[in-house]
């Protein structure tokens, strides 16, 4: 565990803390009114931490990709998510490895970060899903990895370097209801959640 991770776990233990000394503060208090009043205290003191465990993730994955010199950029000129990395709603649970982004046919798609393309198959081989029809892959070094899938046409081939933002292909596979980038960013072949690390 990193001194970061340790010192955001030592914060969100303190906010743990301090929660749970509120809510015993406010027993008591809630105990005294209706002693002395009957009346019963309604507003709640609590402290919401679910924001700081989203945060706490995102500066992590951050901090790990800047120690290996990367800061992924927007694939896309217009980012909407349609279905969120994770989990889905009528499937299996954390099944989806990246995130989707709305993209009509023909939209340019750009490269996150410099690499080199290690894969650009329109047909995949048999051993890759059907689902991640037309596979284009970044390999930035030192274990991380960009995937756009879903796209309509590349521009770049196989063992080609690219910059960051380069133009890389277009989105719009046909086959999708919704057309639109699936877009992955992983390390060490774990798949991570791509909103961790895009700015809007
Ligand atoms: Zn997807």
């Amino acid at each position: 565990m990193s001194n970061d991770t340790a010192w955001l776990n030592e914060q969100k233990n303190k906010l743990l803390e301090t929660q749970n000394r509120l809510r015993e503060i406010r027993q008591n208090r809630t105990g005294i009114i209706e002693k002395y009043s009957g009346a019963r205290e309604r507003e709640p003191i609590l402290i919401d931490i679910s924001n700081f465990e989203v945060n706490f993730e995102a500066r992590q994955d951050c901090q790990d990709a800047a120690k290996d010199g990367l800061i992924f950029s927007n694939p896309l000129k217009i980012m909407e998510v349609t279905s969120p990395f994770g989990h889905r709603t009528n499937a299996i649970p954390n099944n989806h490895e990246g995130t989707d982004y709305r993209a009509s046919i023909k939209t340019f798609v750009y490269a996150s970060e410099a690499g080199t393309i290690t894969m650009a198959l329109i047909e995949p081989p048999s051993n890759i899903s059907k689902s991640n029809s037309s596979n284009l892959r970044i390999d930035h070094g030192k274990g991380w990895e960009t995937r756009y899938i879903h796209l309509d046409s590349f521009v770049v081939k196989e063992q080609e370097i690219v910059t960051k933002g380069q133009l890389i292909g277009y989105s719009g596979n046909r086959k999708n209801t919704i057309a639109h980038l699936h877009f992955e960013i992983r390390k060490n072949n774990v798949p991570k959640n791509p909103e961790n690390f895009l700015k809007r």
